[in-house]
């Protein structure tokens, strides 16, 4: 990888062209335009809060050293362009200032904005020179060094560095689509989609979905899409499974958040549902108090109500296992049979009584098959019984 020492660059270039986005709360391009300063990672403009954009500008000021700053390098048409990997925060601080969006003190206590500076001090801000390196290198350079610095002290995810490292015209487009607060259809996206979209949760799983569908890995995905001026592939096949979803159930429960809905997707949308039998489904399900595990309804519901795995169901409790053994054995030895009614159908072990722990509980009529789950319905049988017996 190469990295090159810049120390021409001034503020008043860096500056130029500073576009703020109140909106998001992020400083967007600089240097002519030529620089991206925050899209690719989307954090909130943490520093305004904390009123360190101030000590950028007295730093400044007072001749203070700002840092280093790391710039990676895209050439695109020919054309040099930057990303600000580390300083972002400082440079949207110092456009800020200078596009008269703060004030500062000055020695008289009196609030000033950068026009109503001094000459001379306003000069000396915007001719101060900021150390930049300038970065250039393959994917797998820039990956490599991604992992050797700790960029503003809050590490970047996964996707945020993919960003980075596949910067384009692409990842523009995608992160305008996905990663854009902005975006009305993020409120929809939410139901399904676990995450923040500052941190470019949404635009890693409309990744991950395209990506699986083609057989292949984001990092990849990315690579060979890096140049396309549209992202109609990744926003087409990120809407197919969210409108599957939406056509199929009509409710928006929370346990759908963050299902593998892409793998249900594939599995599932050429079969043929009926929404209002799916909604009926789905809440009697939720109304079941032997239902475990919510989260598992979905599949089960699409799959035709067969894998109670699924749902995770409720088994008696331990006491009522006692009791149930307890009167279930004494039956057995007035009458000398086996305490498992199916033993005592066969020759082997037509007699014997099993202890407590070499049995297990069983619906006699399967839960799935509308069994209820109350003592009457419930038996023991010997562990081998009922693993043959299956389907609770
Ligand atoms: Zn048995």
């Amino acid at each position: 990888m190469k990295t090159t020492l810049r120390t021409g660059i001034t503020v008043a270039q860096i500056c130029e062209g500073f576009v703020y986005n109140e909106l998001e709360g992020k400083g967007l391009f600089g240097l002519a335009g030529k620089l991206t300063i925050q899209p690719e990672y989307q954090r909130n403009y943490i520093y305004a809060k904390e009123n360190r954009e101030v000590a950028v500008i007295e730093s400044i000021l007072k001749g203070y050293p700002l840092g280093l700053f790391y710039f990676n390098t895209v050439t695109e048409n020919g054309e040099k362009r930057f990303e600000v990997l580390d300083g972002q925060q400082r440079i949207t601080s110092i456009g800020r200032f200078l596009t008269g969006k703060f004030a500062i003190q000055d020695s008289n206590g009196m609030q000033q904005y950068f026009s109503g500076l001094p000459g001379d001090l306003q000069e000396k801000i915007r001719n101060t020179v900021l150390l930049i390196y300038e970065c250039e290198g393959e994917e797998s350079e820039i990956k490599e060094w991604f992992k050797t610095i700790n960029i503003a002290g809050i590490p970047l995810n996964q996707q945020e560095i993919n960003n980075a490292v596949y910067c384009g015209e692409f990842v523009t487009r995608a992160k305008e689509e996905f990663s854009n607060s902005q975006n009305a259809n993020v409120t929809k996206w939410r139901a399904y989609i676990r995450g923040d979209v500052y941190r470019q949760a949404f635009l890693a799983v409309a990744l991950q979905w395209v990506s699986a569908a083609k057989g292949t890995d984001v990092g990849s995905y990315m690579s060979a899409h890096r140049h396309d001026k549209d992202i109609n592939e990744l926003k087409t096949y990120f809407c197919s499974v969210i409108d599957w979803i939406n056509s199929i159930f009509t409710d928006v429960e929370s346990e759908m958040c963050g299902l593998e809905w892409n793998r249900l997707y594939e599995t599932y949308h050429t079969t043929a549902y009926n929404p209002q039998e799916v909604h009926r489904k789905v809440q009697e399900l939720y109304a079941d108090p032997y239902v475990k595990n919510r989260r598992g309804v979905f599949e089960y519901v699409l799959g035709g109500c067969t894998d109670t795995k699924l749902l995770d169901v409720r088994v008696f409790d331990e006491a009522t296992k006692k009791a149930v053994y307890k009167q279930q054995t004494a039956a057995a030895q007035a009458a000398g049979k086996s305490n498992c009614p199916l033993c005592c159908l066969g020759h082997d072990s037509s007699r014997k009584l099993w202890d407590l722990k070499d049995m297990d509980a069983d619906h006699v009529t399967a839960w799935s098959k509308g069994g209820a789950t109350d003592i009457s319905n419930y038996q023991m049988l010997c562990k081998s019984h009922n693993r043959a017996k299956g389907n609770r």
